[in-house]
C-alpha cells in the first residue's frame, strides 16, 4: 500500500476514502505545517496531497525525500508549487480542474454583483438599521448593458461569461489564444490586455497566477480601464498590485472592487478595508460541499491513477 501525507483536513468522507486506498497520514488538527514539519512528515511517503496554503517552492521540493513521486494539489491553480523544480526532481504535480468551475464561477458573479450594487455598504447599513429609502440611496451600477471584460476565458471565465450574458452584460475577453466560435458564444476577443481593459466597464480576473500574470493589473494597466470601472478578482491575489488598485479606488478611477483572493492571504492589504466600495470575501471560490468533495476525490484519484499507471490525465508538469 502506498503511503501518502495529506497536509490539511479534508471532508470526513474524503479522508475515509483516502485511508481505504492508501496508508494516509492525516492532519486531524488541521495544523498549518511549517516547511520543516512538512519535510519530516513526508519521510517514507510516496506522495503528498497539498492545499493552496502549502508553499512548495524550489527549496522545499529539493529537500523532499526521494520516495516522493507525486504532489497532488487540492486546487485547480498550482501557483503554490514550483512545477519546474518538481519536474527536475522527477515529481509529478497534478491539479483538480473542471469539478470546481461552477462553484467558483458563482462566486465570480457574486463579486460582480456585490461590487456593482454596493452590497458591502448595503449589508452594513441594513445590519445597523441605519438607512432611509430615498430615490438616490446607494445607487449602484446596473449590469444590464454593461461591458464585462474577462481576463482569462478558460473554464471559470467561460462559465462567468455565460451567467453574466444572461444578466444582459456584453462579454469581451483576452487570452493568449482566441477561442473557437463555439466556445466564444458571441464574446468579443482582444488579442492584448490594453484593448480588453479599455472596453471593460467591469473586469473579471480569471487567469492563473504565473510568472507572466503576476501584477498584470498594476498602476499602468489600470489606467487603460474606463473611469469608474469595477475590478473583480476570483483567480489569485498575485495577479493584482494591491497598492495600485487601492490608489485607484482612492482617486475614484475605480468605482468598486470585488475580491475573493489576495496576496499574502489571509492578511489582505488593509487599504481595502477603508473602502466601503470594496466587496471582499475570504477565498470562498470552490467552497460548496459538492465541490470540495469532488475536488478531494479527484486529488485522491489523481494519486491512485498515477501510482497504478505511472501517469495521470491531470498532470500539469
Ligand atoms: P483554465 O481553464 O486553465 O483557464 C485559464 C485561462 O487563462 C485560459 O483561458 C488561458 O488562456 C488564460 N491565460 C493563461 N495565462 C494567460 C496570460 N498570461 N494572459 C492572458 N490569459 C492567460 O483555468 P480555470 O479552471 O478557469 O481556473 C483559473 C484560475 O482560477 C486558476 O488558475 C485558479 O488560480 C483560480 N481559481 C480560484 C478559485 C477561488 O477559490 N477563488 C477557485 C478555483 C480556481 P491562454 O492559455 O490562451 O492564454
Amino acid at each position: 500500500m502506498k503511503k501518502i501525507l495529506i497536509t490539511r483536513r479534508l471532508l470526513r468522507e474524503n479522508e475515509d476514502k483516502a485511508s481505504k486506498i492508501f496508508k494516509a497520514e492525516l492532519n486531524l488538527n488541521d495544523e498549518l505545517y511549517s516547511q520543516s514539519k512538512l519535510l519530516e512528515l513526508s519521510k517514507d511517503c510516496d506522495g503528498i496531497l497539498t492545499s493552496l496554503t502549502d508553499k512548495m517552492d524550489e527549496q522545499t521540493i529539493n529537500k523532499l525525500p526521494e520516495t516522493i513521486k507525486i504532489i497532488s494539489n487540492f486546487a485547480v491553480g498550482f501557483g503554490n508549487i514550483d512545477i519546474e523544480a518538481a519536474k527536475k526532481k522527477g515529481i509529478a504535480v497534478t491539479n483538480t480542474p473542471d469539478v470546481l468551475t461552477d462553484a467558483t464561477a458563482e462566486i465570480g458573479v457574486l463579486l460582480i454583483l456585490g461590487a456593482c450594487r454596493r452590497a458591502s455598504e448595503g449589508i452594513e447599513n441594513a445590519k445597523a438599521s441605519n438607512w432611509k429609502w430615498s430615490a438616490d440611496y446607494l445607487i449602484g451600477k446596473q449590469l444590464t448593458g454593461a461591458r464585462l471584460g474577462i481576463l482569462g476565458m478558460g473554464r471559470i471565465g467561460q462559465k462567468i461569461a455565460k451567467i453574466s450574458k444572461s444578466l444582459g452584460m456584453i462579454i469581451h475577453y483576452h487570452n493568449r489564444s482566441k477561442l473557437s466560435k463555439e466556445k466564444e458564444e458571441g464574446a468579443i476577443y482582444h488579442d492584448n490586455l490594453k484593448d480588453l481593459l479599455s472596453v471593460s466597464d467591469v473586469l473579471s480576473v480569471c487567469c492563473p497566477a504565473s510568472k507572466e500574470t503576476v501584477n498584470m493589473i498594476n498602476k499602468d494597466t489600470i489606467e487603460y480601464l474606463p473611469k469608474g470601472a469595477v475590478v473583480t478578482n476570483v483567480a489569485r491575489g498575485d495577479i493584482v498590485d494591491d497598492d495600485a488598485l487601492i490608489d485607484a479606488l482612492d482617486r475614484r478611477k475605480i468605482y468598486a472592487v470585488g475580491l475573493d483572493v489576495y496576496k499574502n492571504e489571509p492578511n489582505l492589504n488593509p487599504g481595502y478595508l477603508k473602502h466601503k466600495s470594496a466587496f471582499i470575501l475570504p477565498h470562498l471560490g470552490s467552497s460548496t460541499k459538492e465541490t470540495r468533495t469532488a475536488m478531494a476525490n479527484l486529488a485522491i484519484d489523481n494519486m491512485d491513477e498515477f501510482f497504478k499507471t505511472g501517469n495521470c490525465k491531470n498532470k500539469v508538469n
